[in-house]
């Protein structure tokens, strides 16, 4: 069974491929001809995750979905959230985004903060959200070289070194994305073995 995933990341596309198994297969927009940007400029993340999936359904008509994701930091009531990509401005650069958040937070206390990813699916016409999430702390120094955006000042409960220290496996095992994949998927094998 076909499925569009919203992205143009090669990375994202085999990460989920490989958990969702030889049932589905996914298919990017740019397969179905659909080269443009997506639109997505709502203020939540569900918002945004429902725009993009949504445009696809209007464009392909074939069961889809979509993911946003955020860095939710508490003693910012909730910053940088769904702006995390462009927090430091529209060139999307981690460094200067790591930057401006150690800034914002230099002298307080409260440390908290969480990944979230949401995951729209449109399923035989029907719409569904999916959820992800990651609780941990935001430390002053960069530590590590993996990963990608806030990994190197992230360290997750319950660990004492960041995502950017861990092995890809490692942090897909308790990511927000892995845990948001992971509901998806078991609701696609559900609805799979109904069919
Ligand atoms: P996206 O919705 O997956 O494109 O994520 C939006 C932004 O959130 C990214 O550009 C990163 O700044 C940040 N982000 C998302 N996922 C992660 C992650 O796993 N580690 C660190 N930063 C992330």
């Amino acid at each position: 069974m076909k499925i569009v995933f919203a992205t143009h990341n090669p990375h994202k596309l085999e990460e989920v491929q490989a958990v969702l198994g030889s049932a589905f297969t996914l298919v990017t927009p740019d397969q179905l001809g659909v080269t443009e940007e997506i639109p997505e400029d709502q203020t939540t993340l569900e918002g945004n995750a429902l725009q993009k999936a949504r445009y696809l359904y209007r464009r392909c008509g074939t069961d889809c979905f979509a993911d946003d994701t955020g860095l939710e930091v508490e003693a910012l009531n909730g910053a940088p959230g769904v702006y995390s990509a462009r927090y430091a401005g529209p060139e999307k650069r981690s460094a200067d985004n790591i930057a401006l958040l150690l800034e914002r937070l230099h002298g307080k206390a409260n440390r908290k903060a969480r990944f979230r990813t949401v995951i729209a699916l449109i399923f035989h016409g029907e719409e569904y959200l999916f959820e992800g999430k990651v609780e941990g702390q935001i430390i002053d120094v960069l530590q590590g070289s993996s990963g990608f955006g806030y990994d190197p000042v992230f360290v997750p409960d319950g660990y004492t070194t960041t995502f950017a220290q861990m092995s890809a496996d490692q942090k897909n095992a308790i990511s927000h994305r892995g845990r948001a994949v992971a509901a998806l998927v078991a609701f696609l094998h559900d609805r799979h073995a109904d069919l």
